[in-house]
């Protein structure tokens, strides 16, 4: 069947199988060319691996590193009497497998709820059953709108809102194409309460006490999350948000990980990444517009990344190649510092006031925008045929 895109708001309810199994090559075509990464990890769990910057993650362990990796995720697989096809990230991890496997590299797939216990169970298993039944890196990159509970089955769901007072700003209407005011509203306590169940640090230091009790860490292990601080204009809806105090959450969770980690020798600490388009970020109010002028300028300045880059740039500067990491004053490596450059600020700044719907394609990157949000999904990747039938089937096992 032929396979085209169908945008609901911010997500794509259709994938493309070869414009994600290409996406998957270039990526790791990307991380080849930029040469083996020295005394890297050797066997990687990363959760949230099949898009985003925990797939750019496993790419860089697996084809960087040449580590054994175990991926765990939320997919929604084909459904073929339907005619309804898989989710990106299950094409995406599908194709990851395959070239994995190619490359003699053990890959295994848990596809579930990463908050439960019983996913958390199944990844220790794969472990054990990886040649070296240990990891030595541990990738906590989940984006989830809600959690359960693992003890009480309580279920709880993040909001993207403010603290303490509303918030009035621009933002970009993607579906429309058209500048529009948005009016961001206050967070409850219990809303706060609740995105910080969900994203804080609470799920990461479990699936670290089970790893350890299960006996899979290795020895100088290393645990990382991912976390966004970016420029003040985004503070009250992220930074100072619900959604920042769930990271404040993560960062005050990777000193507890730390502490026990060092018992094996090893260390956690949080990476603060770029702000790219990703399925989880094009559904925060404001950023759009923030990322469409942001990747102007930096393509502009030659200093753009996309999250393989980002990723195979945290692993070969920051993780390994004998490289220390080089903590903020907060205890954080910081692979936002080209996005928070003053230089890159200040132009990015000097746009935001002047964007209007129409000079929009003239002052921002909202073609970029929409090329990137495309591509996630496995639509408008070059060199792939879309006029040509598609299996929807992939395997995951
Ligand atoms: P993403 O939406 O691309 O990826 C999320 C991953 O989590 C996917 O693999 C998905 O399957 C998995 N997932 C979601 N719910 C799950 C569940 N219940 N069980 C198992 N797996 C589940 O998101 P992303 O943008 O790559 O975000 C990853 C991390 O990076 C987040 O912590 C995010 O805050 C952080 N980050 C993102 C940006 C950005 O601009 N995108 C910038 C800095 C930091």
């Amino acid at each position: 069947m032929k396979i085209t895109p169908r945008i609901k708001g911010f997500i794509c309810l259709t994938a493309h199988p070869e414009g994600c199994a290409k996406n998957v090559d270039d990526a790791i075509a990307f991380v080849k060319a930029k040469g083996a990464i020295e005394n890297g990890c050797k066997s990687a769990l990363i959760i949230g691996s099949s898009t985003g910057y925990g797939l750019a993650s496993r790419i860089s362990a697996a084809f960087g590193c040449g580590a054994d990796t175990v991926g765990v995720f939320f997919e929604r697989g084909p459904d073929v009497e339907r005619e309804r096809p898989a989710s990106a990230g299950w094409y995406n991890t599908a194709a990851f497998t395959r070239r994995a496997r190619e490359a003699g590299l053990y890959a295994a797939n848990i596809n579930g709820d990463a908050f439960s216990d019983e996913i958390k169970q199944k990844a220790i298993e794969a472990i054990k059953k990886s040649p070296l039944g240990k990891v030595d890196l541990v990738v906590y990159s989940l984006a989830s709108p809600r959690r359960t509970d693992p003890k009480t089955g309580e279920v709880y769901k993040s909001v993207l809102k403010t603290v303490g007072k509303p918030s009035v700003n621009k933002s970009l209407d993607t579906d429309k194409a058209q500048i529009v005011e948005v009016e961001v509203p206050v967070a409850t306590d219990k809303e706060i309460f609740d995105t910080v169940k969900v994203m804080g640090g609470e799920d990461w230091k479990l699936w670290i006490e089970a790893l350890d009790k299960a006996g899979v860490l290795a020895e100088g292990c290393t645990s990382v999350a991912y976390s966004y601080i970016g420029p003040e204009l985004t503070y009250p809806i992220y930074r100072e948000g619900s959604i920042g105090q769930a990271k404040k959450d993560l960062e005050r969770a990777a000193e507890e990980i730390d502490a026990q980690l060092k018992l094996h020798r090893g260390k956690a600490f949080i990476s603060a990444n770029k702000a790219l388009v990703t399925q989880a970020s094009s559904a925060i109010p404001v950023v759009p517009l923030y990322i469409s002028i942001l990747y102007k300028v930096m393509k502009e300045k030659g200093c753009h990344e996309d999250c393989t880059a980002q990723m195979q740039r945290l692993f070969a500067t920051q993780l390994y190649n004998d490289s220390f990491a080089d903590f903020d004053g907060e205890g954080r490596v910081r692979m936002d510092n080209y996005e928070l450059s003053p230089e890159i600020q200040k132009q990015v700044f000097e746009i935001w006031p002047k964007v209007t719907t129409e000079n929009l394609g003239e002052l921002t990157d909202f073609e970029g925008y929409k090329k990137a949000f495309l591509g996630l999904f496995g639509f408008g990747v070059e060199g792939v045929d879309y006029d040509k039938d598609s299996d929807i089937n992939a395997s995951i096992d």
